[in-house]
């Protein structure tokens, strides 16, 4: 029976400590980001890109620009402050995992020069790489012990030299395979290339990283339009198996009255055009209508563009040129990077929250000369539905000669007309795909990137592509790829943190200055750390890999581990002060038996959100009955 004192708890399972390293667990791809981070607090640089590196071929673009799940869920970012007094101030904030990352790839990836070991094991040549270099590392390790057959050389065709197609084709390079990438554009990358704009990202960084995979095995033939230049029929008879991978590079319209005509244009299109250096025909007063980082990218883009511009040709009169950007959402709920609504703000874009677009005002002779919004009285509905509602007695016309929309966009995939009629659609112009395997209805077709679910991030793209390698190769061999975690708890006896790390802030990621920015369109705007504050951030992470394990059997019940841990994560309670229920109950008669007593026998409670992994309980208690544990993943891959 429950009784209102009892306390609700989860007793560990298989798979839980796993499940602690919470960064890991949100990245699509399952880096190791705790053990990067960790070994730049431990100055291994090279070590930590290789882990990084591992099963992302995009970590130097995503330490640039990666949306960074992983920070999201990083427990630091959980752990309450407080003061003095013991009161609650405010939560910490996460580690800064991006920008480290950044670090360690400018330290040892592709941009810096790196060392002959990390260039070895890019190669795939080094079976030997660090132990935490996981997943490539793994693949190749167990290409050579014979436990992963590779493939006998199919061709396989990959349409779109996206981060989902590239990532698709380095995967099958290491497997065995002959990709082939076919990509429309002059530029590798996809989105990464004509989209996000080059402050953000150096192009210099792009084409390291890509000739990386370039060497591992990967054709790429660009210039080459699948449903023009080539069929889709045609590739599905030359190659074994076929990659879709296509993005969804159109810009979504609103259907508003005015929208058709000179001078209003898909945000995504102006940013193809500025990376790909065509002129597009933009006056000097800009409305961007959107208010997510795509908006923002165009925003700041056009703004780049003006002053540039301006400082080469004449000098800019107080008021004749800006760009407003125009959102629906309120200031908070914008979708777009707190980041990016900061420096837009800062570079002196002009922001109006809360208007919806109603008409797009041009003159007799079609020119555009405003639009019109009205005032949006919420975005959401009470189920969290995207469900606007308006008040269409306030409106406002903002004068502006040109209109960029920048509110989603939508795939092009034309060509499934010639060889695609057993590719069932979801929706027009969406296949249909199977959620696990990325499998269409076509034999041998599979989807990965946007196409196969919707626009996301970057990494989500890369994770999809890696899912569409592993498909093929069960649908060519006839074998099945595994990765087997293996679980290893490694005790640590003399596992000590940093001094004071528990304490330290957030180290923020330079940035250019405001006026800095706008010199040059392609002017870096954020700096990274230096060693010094690379090494002090990494020295933040919780290390969530260690855990303190408690042994029952030598436990004295002093208390000491519950008054001497600093964030009050212990509790010591009686078993009948806990609410029973079948997986507590089987934990307690593993440890004593059926039929414990749980009247007289005790349990230690630990608060995960709150252990900051300091070691005091294991330092203080008398007994020897912490130990500080490490709990290491491998991986082995396995084709059977
Ligand atoms: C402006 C912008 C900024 C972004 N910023 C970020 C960010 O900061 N962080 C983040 O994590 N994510 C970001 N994203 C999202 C990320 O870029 C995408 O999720 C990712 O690029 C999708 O990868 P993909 O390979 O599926 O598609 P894409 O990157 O779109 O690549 C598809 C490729 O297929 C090619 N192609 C299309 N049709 C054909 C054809 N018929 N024949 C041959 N080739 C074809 C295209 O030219 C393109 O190169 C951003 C997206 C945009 C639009």
């Amino acid at each position: 029976m429950t009784t209102a004192t009892q306390l609700r708890v989860e007793a560990p399972r298989e798979g839980y400590h796993r499940g602690l390293i919470s960064c890991q667990v949100a990245c699509p791809v399952h880096t190791d980001a705790r053990g990067y981070v960790r070994a730049i607090a431990e100055e291994r640089f090279e070590e930590a890109y290789l882990i990084a590196r591992g099963p992302n071929p995009f970590a130097s673009i995503c330490g640039r620009i990666c949306g960074a799940p992983c920070e999201a869920a990083c427990r630091r970012g959980k752990v309450p402050r407080v003061d003095d007094d013991g009161r609650f101030v405010a939560t910490d904030r996460p580690i800064s995992i991006r920008a480290l990352k950044r670090f360690a790839c400018d330290q040892a990836g592709p941009e810096a020069r790196p060392t002959e070991r990390v260039l070895e094991a890019l190669r795939g040549h080094v079976p030997d790489v660090a132990a935490d270099a996981e997943e490539m590392a793994a693949l190749l390790r167990a290409g050579v012990a014979g436990k992963f057959k590779p493939a006998s050389g199919q061709r396989v065709a990959v349409i779109g030299a996206g981060p989902a197609g590239l990532s698709a084709a380095h995967d099958l390079a290491l497997m065995g395979f002959k990709p082939v990438v076919l990509e429309t554009e002059s530029v590798v990358a996809g989105m990464l290339a004509v989209g996000v704009p080059a402050y953000r990202l150096p192009r210099e960084v792009i084409a390291r990283e890509v000739a990386v995979i370039q060497a591992l095995g990967v054709e790429i033939r660009c210039g080459v339009t699948v449903g023009k230049d080539v069929s889709l029929a045609e590739l599905r008879r030359d190659f074994a198996a076929v990659i879709i991978a296509v993005g969804a590079k159109s810009s979504r319209a609103l259907g508003l009255p005015g929208e058709r005509g000179p001078r209003v244009y898909g945000g995504v299109d102006l940013l193809r055009a500025v990376a790909v250096g065509e002129t597009m025909d933009i006056g000097r007063e800009v409305v961007v209508i959107g208010g997510g980082n795509v908006a923002y990218d165009v925003a700041r883009t056009v703004l780049r563009q003006i002053a540039y511009d301006t400082a080469r040709t004449v000098a800019r009169l107080p008021g004749t040129s800006g760009v407003c950007l125009v959102s629906l959402e309120t200031l908070e709920e914008m979708p777009a990077d707190t980041v990016e609504i900061v420096e837009g703000d800062e570079e002196g874009i002009h922001r109006l929250n809360g208007w919806g677009p109603v008409e797009i005002v041009r003159d007799t002779a079609g020119a555009v000369m405003g639009v019109t919004f009205r005032q949006c009285l919420r975005v959401y509905d009470d189920q969290r539905r995207f469900n606007p509602a308006f008040n269409d007695a306030a409106r406002e016309t903002v004068s502006c000669d040109t209109v960029l929309l920048a509110v989603g966009q939508a795939a092009n995939t034309a060509f499934l007309s010639d060889g695609g009629a057993d590719i069932e659609q979801m929706r027009p112009g969406w296949p249909k795909v199977d959620k696990e395997t990325l499998a269409t209805t076509a034999p041998g077709v599979f989807v990965a990137g946007d196409l196969a679910h919707g626009t996301r991030l970057l990494i989500d793209a890369v994770a999809s592509g890696k899912t569409a390698a592993r498909s093929v190769y069960r649908h060519l061999t006839g074998r099945t790829i595994t990765m087997e975690a293996t679980t290893a708890h490694l005790p640590l006896p003399l596992y000590r943190r940093e001094r004071s790390y528990e304490s330290i802030r957030r180290v923020p990621v330079r940035a250019a200055e405001p006026h800095d920015r706008l010199k040059h369109p392609d002017a870096l705007v954020e700096l990274g750390y230096d060693r010094a504050e690379a090494t002090r951030e990494a020295s933040r992470c919780l290390d969530c890999g260690v855990t303190p394990v408690f042994d029952g059997t030598r436990c004295v019940l002093c208390g000491g581990c519950v008054d001497v841990c600093p964030t009050q994560c212990l509790k010591l309670v009686m078993l009948s002060g806990l609410v029973p229920g079948a997986e507590l109950d089987a934990a307690i008669a593993g440890a004593l038996g059926a039929g414990a007593d749980r009247e007289n026998n005790s349990a230690i409670l630990k608060d995960e959100d709150r252990c900051i992994r300091c070691a005091q309980c294991a330092m203080r208690c008398p007994a020897d009955a912490i130990t500080m544990e490490r709990v290491r993943f491998a991986t082995q891959w396995r084709s059977s």
